[in-house]
């Protein structure tokens, strides 16, 4: 860090920050786990990187002058597996193994195949509304919660050998109840009183080591509450506040406001409470309508802990202007940990400066927190260089503005997304000109990424071959996929998207106003890692992007051969968003991009477009009231845009990566695609059920098999799941596909498994 400046000379505000990357600057800690895993480096190694790593992260913050800087915010795998194993959440299938504690943990997270037994792991599940995965603890009815690990601890120590206090941090007791899953009769609060007890036994010992501060992470409070859950939450901590001692708690938030309970929870003995000032819509007036106990230390989330973008320090200021009018004292803090964004700036050689400069990762974040808490106690911080250079970037034209992208979404009228004639009307007109078999067979795009697809991409990237060589030998690609299909027999061919790594990365490489990364990982789950394109300005399409390839594929054969493109919402969900516009227009814009795409495959006589929106559920706002006002409401239109102008004979597919739609399957219906297809094997498939209460009217694909593991279903296997299917959906509208696209697949099992997908559908047309 350039800016190692040592505040003590000076009263500032003081800052913290929620939580920090744990995977290393360059992914360090992936790679050691991942070499451990394999068997290629000991435990000893393991471990020491991981503690070279957290002593690097503490530094880098001590250094860029954070005030309370958290440990335990570090993980192997998850932070709340971390608090699962520190509890003896540790189900006995595990401990069955009876390895070490490490092995265990690991095994707990990824599962165990090998001498001691065979275990799967725990479940996983999204984080709230990131693409960040947490393990789901499971209680059983004889679990017996109490203290019994030693990671808060040791890495305290660890710290403090190293001359840094710090503020532990951990999942709150109430959020780690609200995730679990409860295997047997007892639940949540059947369990608060000993998770309680074994929350008070880690204060002590916190307390014990030195500890001014801990961190509660609470973020289920943002989520939709009932009496019952508020219920849990006081019971919980009206046994732990008075038991508390000389530590002081902080009870931190995050992803949203609290508003079901932010007036019981700041009469509660807080010590502090940690609010989300960004994401919270209703956070400032919360605390402008109830005020905030005097005792009581305000840490505010003003630093987005999500985004890439640099903070502006002048709102930024004005917030906390406000918020000192209703509090004594207030700690400076990012509205969430860290870890939802890339480590830091100085890894990115290629960004130019025009553009880099608007942005802040972890490391220039913790920078940011210094300069504005100096700020806040400037005489007059209008006259300060670092305020004034904020100021001044904020006012820069920014590179990829476009005054045409602006005026059409602005000029996009009511019947640009509306497509007439009706769907019924349509399926009429496409019935008789697509001439496809009861239940037509299909796959849902991307065909086996082969080690030469692969490779030929490879060498395109990096220059040895130029653009004619790499098309030509996608084009025998292609060619080879659609003669496979046609053996098969199956009755809507794709091209099998070859020219595409990443069903986004691709279009967003396609696309003016998108900006890449080279080492801007963010952890996923575990080891794994994914690097988000960022949208950077306007999205404009400036050429066409898949009509060659389609046409191409066209030419080769008699049968429909689908046009496959990503659709808005799916672009938008996974890529770091700009913070100068709505979402609405950002998934508008590139609505009108991925239009232009439509028209052009129409044109280029593809008769079946399929517009993807694989993460349309992923951004559902946390809570329901704000389904509509905040997501459904532009979501569902921005998809429609991209296909209202199509011929009625044209049709649209969409596809979902998921079939737990039910609470939206409306919303759904009124993407007014067609045909959708869905994972289904792997689910409970109620979606069955919904689909035929709601009289949804798209024609439906339910997966017929798993995609994601090498098994090859049997004909017969098949014929079952779509004589279920049969039972709740009009023999009509039923589609015949696998899951999802078959990238990760071999050759072989691909190939044997479409054959069967075949054989079963002709099976069923016999019957039917
Ligand atoms: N069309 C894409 C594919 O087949 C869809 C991928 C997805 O749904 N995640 O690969
Ligand atoms: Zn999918």
């Amino acid at each position: 860090m350039k800016n190692e400046v040592s505040l003590e000379w000076r009263k500032v505000m003081n800052n913290t920050i929620v939580g920090f990357p744990r995977v290393g600057k360059l992914r360090e800690l992936k790679f050691i786990s991942e070499k451990y895993f394999r068997g290629e480096v000991n435990k000893e190694e393991l471990l020491q990187v991981a503690k070279e790593l957290r002593a690097e992260h503490w530094k880098f913050q001590k250094n860029a002058g954070v005030g309370m800087i958290p440990s335990n915010d570090f993980s192997f795998y998850d932070g709340v597996l971390d608090a699962a194993v520190l509890f003896n959440v540790i189900p006995k299938k595990y401990k069955d193994l009876q390895l070490d504690d490490i092995d265990t943990y690991f095994a707990m997270a990824r599962g165990y195949q090998g001498k001691a037994g065979d275990v799967k792991a725990l479940a996983m599940k999204k984080w709230f509304n990131t693409n960040y995965h947490y393990l789901v603890p499971e209680i059983d009815d004889d679990t017996e919660i109490k203290l019994v690990g030693e990671k808060p601890f040791q890495e305290y120590h660890e710290a403090s050998q190293l001359g840094i206090q710090t503020k532990p941090v951990i999942v709150g007791p109430f959020t780690f109840l609200k995730l679990a899953k409860y295997q047997g009769r007892k639940l949540a609060a059947d369990f608060a009183d000993e998770l309680a007890d074994a929350y008070i036994a880690m204060i002590r010992k916190i307390e014990g080591l030195g500890a001014e501060w801990i961190q509660f992470d609470e973020p289920s409070l943002v989520t939709d509450l009932i009496d019952d859950d508020l219920k849990l939450f006081a019971g919980l901590y009206e046994k732990i506040l008075p038991a508390k001692g000389g530590t002081k708690i902080l009870l931190q938030t995050y992803f949203g406001d609290i508003r079901d309970c932010y007036k019981e929870i700041v009469e509660l003995d807080f010590d502090g409470i940690g609010l989300d000032f960004v994401e919270g819509k209703e956070s400032f007036s919360l605390v402008e309508k109830y005020g905030f106990p005097k005792d009581k230390v305000l840490f505010a989330g003003l630093v987005n802990g999500k985004n890439i973008w640099k903070s502006n320090y002048e709102k930024i200021l004005s917030s906390l202007e406000v918020l000192k009018r209703h509090t004594d004292e207030m700690v400076l803090s990012t509205t969430c940990s860290l870890l939802h964004v890339p480590y830091t700036l100085e890894n990115e050689s290629s960004l130019k400066p025009e553009i880099s400069q608007f942005f802040a990762f972890a490391l220039e974040k913790l920078q940011e927190l210094n300069e504005i808490s100096i700020l806040t106690e400037t005489d007059d911080f209008r006259v300060e260089k670092e305020y004034l250079e904020n100021k001044e970037l904020f006012e820069k034209e920014r590179l990829y503005q476009s005054e045409d992208v602006k005026k059409q979404v602005n000029e996009l009228k009511e019947n640009d997304f509306v497509r007439l004639p009706v769907r019924s009307e349509r399926a009429i007109i496409q019935k008789s000109k697509l001439k496809l078999p009861l239940f037509p067979t299909t796959t849902i795009g991307s065909f086996p990424q082969t080690i030469e697809v692969k490779k030929n991409r490879t060498q395109f990237k990096k220059g040895e071959i130029d653009k004619a060589t790499y098309d030509a030998k996608v084009n025998e690609f292609i060619s080879d996929c659609i003669r496979e299909q046609e053996n098969m027999g199956i009755d809507v061919l794709v091209h099998g998207e070859y020219e595409r790594n990443d069903m986004v990365e691709f279009f967003g490489e396609n696309l003016e106003g998108y900006v890449f990364t080279e080492k801007a990982w963010v952890q996923s789950y575990g080891t794994r890692c994914v690097k988000p394109p960022i949208i950077f300005g306007d999205v404009k399409r400036t050429k066409p992007i898949t009509t060659e390839y389609l046409k191409y594929a066209q030419s080769l054969t008699d049968k429909p051969v689908k046009g496959m493109l990503t659709g808005p919402v799916t672009i938008l969900n996974w890529s770091f968003p700009r913070e100068d516009i709505s979402l609405k227009e950002m998934a508008f814009q590139i609505g009108i991009a991925i239009r232009e795409e439509v028209n052009d495959l129409e044109n280029a006589g593809i008769k079946i477009i399929q517009i993807d929106e694989a993460a349309l559920k992923e951004k559902l706002p946390i809570r329901k009231s704000d389904w509509y006002k905040e997501y459904l409401d532009w979501a569902i239109p921005a998809f429609r845009l991209c296909h209202s102008n199509v011929k009625s004979e044209t049709q649209i597919h969409t596809h979902m990566c998921y079939s737990e739609f039910d609470e939206i399957i409306k919303d759904i219906d009124n993407m007014d695609a067609d045909v959708i297809s869905f994972e289904a094997s792997r689910s409970k498939l109620t979606i069955l059920e919904a689909i035929k209460e709601n009289n949804f009217e798209t024609e439906v694909g339910p997966g017929v098999y798993d995609i994601h593991s090498p098994r090859v279903p049997s004909v017969d296997e098949i014929v079952k799941a779509l004589e279920k299917m049969l039972g709740k959906i009009d023999k009509n509208k039923l589609w015949i596909n696998p899951d999802c696209g078959l990238k990760t697949r071999g050759i072989t099992e691909t190939k044997e498994s479409l054959k069967n997908l075949v054989a079963a559908a002709n099976i069923l047309r016999e019957q039917y």
